[in-house]
């Protein structure tokens, strides 16, 4: 049945009058950017008449006015700055559902935050504790005025960002029933589902800049001494303050040929709650970014194992918390396997070797450079820095190897590098094994000369070479390089090659 004009005005003037909605017609808006989706609607940026706007655009059919109408019972006269404040409805005689939130030129919030993420640390930490501040404070809000959140996760807010910076949230309704709760559950569950979404929203910028799922766990900050000296660990700690990186320019003057930037990333961490509550780490962080955040550490892990070390790499994992002392900046110093390298802009294979003429069994804290055709990572420093397409010693002889003499290739490249090359060329499974048995008859731990510091005498390194579980050579040398050169002479002669 049609309705008359006049009969359709007063309708929506008593509709006005009861619920305090204004009814906003589809012909005053204009959307003019997406800003993404969720379960049944779709968000935009719009203009109703001349005022920019939200827009929240539902699916039609009756279960988009079911969707509208639960939102706006659930955020309706929601006041507060980081929330989104609802200015208007479609007319329940449309067909077009939709929300007006007033809140004006918004983005998502994942946006400016890879953007900060790409090229400004310093931005990156106030905007990513300006998002956690104001996170807290629209939640806490949400709870003071008596919204329930238990039934709802991270998948039911969007969050966005205007154009001064100011983060703000809109709900989208429940999709499972109210769960009776008690009061410290309803803690516990609001305060899980903050840390879901500080996660969501971080992991969102990271994915616009790097076009990757990352799920890294944070750093464990207490692992880290100053001074460890553990080989994969081993790391410094230094406080930075708002405009100044000093670790990063030392990391980039040691080693840097290149000028690559840093390859920046978010990681959460998840705090118990124990003692805090969302009202307070609002207040906190609040205070902390007025006061410009000087205590963040800055923390640098090396990964000597890793053999994928192109110069100049450096990932800055910053790590937000809900409080600036448990948050960090934690600098690596490899690529981890599956990233494309900042520096080489290749995939990092799960599984690199390292190999190099040098006899070392991991790079240590040199750059290394990878052979074009047998794929293994030497030192850059071994091979003689070649500045481009670098073909490995193993692979210019191996095709002579038939060819020449074998105690000419020994002359060239000595035993331990000429065993190898043989190796290479069968699928044998090599291990190198620190013998436990001093080869005077002591015992000693593996590495740990405990008979030669007990007199005073120079370490003597005891290794045998398996290939496939049986051995073929022993050596010993006060060097690591000399025990395994002679191990790998044994090994020569034991497969017959004529050294
Ligand atoms: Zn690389
Ligand atoms: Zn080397
Ligand atoms: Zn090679």
């Amino acid at each position: 049945m049609e309705e008359l004009p006049t009969q359709r005005e007063d309708k929506r003037r008593r509709m006005e009058e009861e619920d305090e909605i204004k009814i906003i017609r589809s012909k005053n808006l204009e959307l003019i950017r997406d800003l993404g989706s969720g379960p049944g609607y779709s968000l935009h940026a719009g203009r109703n008449r001349s005022r920019a706007v939200i827009v929240k655009v539902f699916h039609r059919g009756p279960t988009g006015r079911q969707q509208l109408d639960s939102t706006v019972a659930l955020s309706n006269e929601l006041m507060h700055p980081n929330v989104l404040r609802i200015g208007g409805i479609s007319s329940p005689g449309s067909s077009l559902h939709f929300i007006v939130y007033e809140n004006g030129h918004c983005k998502n919030a994942e946006g400016p935050l890879a953007a900060a993420l790409k090229d400004d640390l310093h931005r990156s930490i106030t905007l990513g504790f300006k998002m956690i501040a104001e996170i807290s404070a629209g939640m806490n809000h949400l709870c003071m005025q008596g919204l329930s959140l238990v039934s709802m996760g991270a998948d039911n807010f969007d969050i966005l960002l205007d154009v001064d910076d100011r983060f703000l949230m809109s709900i989208n309704p429940h999709r499972s029933d109210e769960i009776e709760t008690t009061e410290s559950e309803d803690a516990e569950n609001t305060w899980t589902l903050f840390n879901a979404l500080c996660r969501k929203t971080l992991t969102a910028a990271n994915r616009v800049l790097h076009n990757e799922e990352i799920n890294r766990d944070p750093a464990i900050l207490d692992a880290v001494s100053p001074n460890s000296d553990s080989e994969d660990l081993a790391g410094s700690l230094s406080k930075f303050g708002p405009g100044s990186t000093p670790r990063t320019k030392n990391i980039q003057e040691e080693k840097v040929p290149s000028s690559v930037p840093p390859r920046r990333e978010y990681v959460w961490r998840t705090l118990d709650r124990g003692q805090q509550s969302l009202a307070m780490v609002a207040r906190r962080l609040a205070l902390d970014l007025d006061l410009g955040i000087s205590r963040l550490h800055r923390l640098t892990q090396m990964n000597g194992r890793n053999a994928h070390r192109c110069p100049g790499y450096v990932r800055e994992e910053i790590t937000l918390a809900t409080t600036t002392l448990d948050s960090a900046v934690v600098a690596h110093d490899t690529p981890s396997p599956f990233e494309i390298c900042s520096v080489c802009r290749e995939m990092v294979g799960p599984h690199e070797t390292f190999w190099c003429l040098c006899g070392d069994f991991e790079p240590g804290s040199q750059n290394t450079i990878k052979c074009q055709a047998c794929k293994l990572w030497s030192h850059s420093d071994c091979v003689g820095n070649p500045q481009k397409e670098f073909i490995c010693q193993l692979c210019w002889l191996l095709p002579s190897l038939n060819s020449r003499s074998d105690s000419n290739n020994v002359k060239k490249i000595g035993y331990l590098a000429l065993f190898q090359m043989h190796m290479q060329k069968s699928d044998a499974l090599v291990e190198w094994v620190y013998s436990d048995q001093h080869p005077f008859g002591h015992s000693y731990e593996a590495g740990v000369d405990r008979f030669a510091d007990a007199n005073k005498q120079r370490p003597v390194w005891s290794v045998q070479v398996l290939v496939d579980g049986e051995v073929y050579g022993r050596g010993h040398g006060h060097k690591k390089k000399v025990a395994k050169n002679e191990a790998a002479k044994q090994g020569l002669i034991r497969m017959d090659v004529a050294v």
